[in-house]
């Protein structure tokens, strides 16, 4: 919807079917032209990115046409809410970079439901049940079969009305009665046959606390709550468009009894739901694996939350990315993760400072270079943006570089170390391997070489042909740190799907590995958590919130190669 719209030659950009719904409507003059939009959270979790793209949606529609976007806890079930939630939430909203116009909670509206509610029963369009959950479900039916008439149906009004009042007295248990719409045990629609729209709970509310213990079901509180704050498109995922006639009865209803708000409705209107491979994206199970310690937490790196995804290293620029790349549609599936590490890279790429870090060292000594000399390189901060500058970085006799660029006997093809092969070191000379200490287990402890004082870079001998370029930290001038590389949480694609099999049971054993020992360069010396960087040939990463002057931590953000790149090329 913003930067990377599609615009046509005629200056025209492509509209999702959700934006040609509101230009419609604006050519009609639909409720005085005005555009109102909510975002409408449960606080029982933190949210995750399929809730990024509901996010982006509600307050970028409210942001392209002027209207306004309020934020609305969905508080409507005490049992799962928390305002640790509720905080949470609104710090990922800002960190997206949007401002609601209002909070509002569905809590708020309590009486004025309850009020409908009494209205409905003196209408005669809605009784009190007392059969279990189990008969009532019985009586439901199937699409193709009509479902069967409760026995407390046709319950007079004044009854309902003290039974209900009961409801919310603390005098009936929690499953022994419910209250339900009368409309149609026969209708094709489901939602239609009789729906539960209060049911009993103890539980403390967390903004109400002890006033309410009848609680509106969603069906009832939804739409209603839409309508009490003047929302005029509720955007919702697919799953709730069979719900959606159910929604237009209960607002018909309500206007019935609100016949000075004039023409004014909200509508419904639902998109496809975010799915993403190698993850799950229900609360119920996030929460199943913070609970059980299966992650760190809600901001595990490993997350497909918002946090975690911040923590992670991922910018909200490459949120909205992603959530523009895969656009708003009408039907469900499954977006490949790599589409959403192709956008933190191409982020990334753009901004992040280059920086030299060797993960798995290995001791690199030049035995022709004078002991105890230091010389300052330059070292270009960002290739792709000039403004960006250059830092120094100290190179001396001792070097630490990777150790898997180092091979002894290596076939022809391997242009990195080693014996008799010249490398360059980046921002630095060229070198010429000529041999290697092990140890009794055979493994190398120390590599030696020479280098050639002409081919500094700047310097005469600098252009010379050599096919391999390695990264480098020196010895004396580096620091010390810890680093985390993340793979996918999950090790099959869909593991939401996967019926027969407990989703716990598929996470990925080696998602996570972390690395002590890592030298990275002085420049790193004062990085401030949740900062990025280009660690050279690996990958992007950033400073984890663990990580401490002196006691420095990065996470691996993702790595360099681009297999969505590749994907697209291949087809
Ligand atoms: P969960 O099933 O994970 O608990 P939810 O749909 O119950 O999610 P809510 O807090 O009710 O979570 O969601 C708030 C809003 O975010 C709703 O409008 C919902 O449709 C939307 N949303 C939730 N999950 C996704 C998703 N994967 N993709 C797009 N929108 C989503
Ligand atoms: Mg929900």
């Amino acid at each position: 919807m913003s930067e990377e719209n599609i615009v046509h030659e005629d200056g025209k950009k492509s509209l999702n079917f959700i934006e040609s719904t509101i230009e419609k409507d604006l050519a009609e003059g639909v409720n005085n032209n005005r555009i109102q939009t909510r975002f409408p959270p449960e606080p029982n979790g933190y949210l995750h990115i399929g809730h990024a793209k509901a996010i982006c949606l509600d307050f970028g529609i409210a942001r392209e046409y002027g209207g306004v976007c309020n934020l609305r806890f969905d508080d409507t079930n005490p049992i799962k809410e928390d305002t640790e939630y509720v905080d949470s939430i609104m710090q990922d909203i800002q960190w997206l970079g949007y401002k609601w116009g209002n909070v509002y909670y569905a809590s708020d509206y309590f009486q004025q439901l309850w009020d409908y509610a009494i209205d409905l029963i003196k209408a005669g369009k809605a009784y009190i049940d007392e059969q279990t959950s189990e008969q009532i479900a019985q009586q439901k039916g199937t699409p193709t079969q009509s479902g069967v008439n409760s026995p407390f149906r046709d319950r007079d009004v004044e009854e309902n009305l003290a039974l209900f009042n009961k409801m919310n007295t603390g005098e009936i248990a929690e499953g022994q009665m419910v209250l339900r719409a009368k409309i149609d045990m026969a209708n094709p629609n489901m939602h239609f046959r009789d729906p539960i729209i209060y049911r009993v709970i103890h539980t403390p509310h967390h903004r109400t606390g002890k006033a309410w213990k009848a609680y509106p079901m969603y069906d009832f509180a939804h739409g209603q709550s839409d309508y009490f704050e003047g929302v005029t498109h509720s955007l919702c995922t697919l799953e709730f468009e069979v719900h959606r006639p159910l929604y237009d009865w209960f607002v018909d209803e309500l206007k019935r009894f609100h016949p000075e708000d004039g023409t004014y409705r909200p509508r419904q209107y639902e998109f496809n739901r975010l799915n993403l491979t190698y993850t799950v994206m229900s609360k119920r199970k996030l929460l199943l694996l913070v609970k059980e310690g299966l992650v760190s937490g809600w901001d595990d790196p490993r997350m497909p939350t918002i946090c975690g995804f911040r923590r992670r290293g991922y910018t909200p620029e490459s949120i909205h990315k992603f959530i523009n790349k895969i656009g708003y549609t009408k039907y469900d599936g499954i977006i490949d993760y790599a589409l959403l590490e192709h956008s933190i890279r191409e982020d990334l790429n753009a901004g992040a400072k280059r920086v030299s870090a060797v993960l798995d060292p290995v001791k690199l000594i030049l035995t022709n270079y004078p002991e105890g000399k230091t010389e300052m390189m330059e070292a270009v901060n960002n290739p792709e943006d000039e403004s960006a500058g250059v830092h120094e970085i100290a190179f001396s006799r001792e070097l630490y570089i990777e150790r898997e660029d180092f091979m002894e006997d290596a076939p022809r093809k391997f242009f990195r170390m080693t014996p008799g092969q010249e490398v360059r070191l980046k921002n630095a000379y060229i070198v010429k391997c000529t041999a290697a200490k092990k140890d009794e287990a055979g493994n190398v402890v120390e590599i030696y070489a020479e280098y050639d004082p002409l081919t500094k870079s700047g310097m005469p001998e600098s252009n010379r042909k050599v096919k391999g370029t390695l990264h480098w930290v020196s010895a004396a001038h580096c620091l010390t740190a810890e680093v985390r590389l993340y793979d996918r949480l999950f090790s099959v694609e869909n593991p939401g799907e996967e019926k027969d099999t407990d989703f716990r049971d598929l996470l990925n054993p080696d998602s996570l590995k972390v690395l002590t020992g890592c030298k990275i360069e002085k420049e790193l010396e004062n990085a401030r958590p949740l900062e990025h960087f280009q660690f050279q040939r690996l990958g992007y990463f950033n400073v984890d919130t663990d990580s401490k002057p002196g006691k420095l931590i990065f996470n691996r953000t993702v790595s360099l190669k681009d297999s969505w790149s590749k994907l697209k090329n291949k087809d």
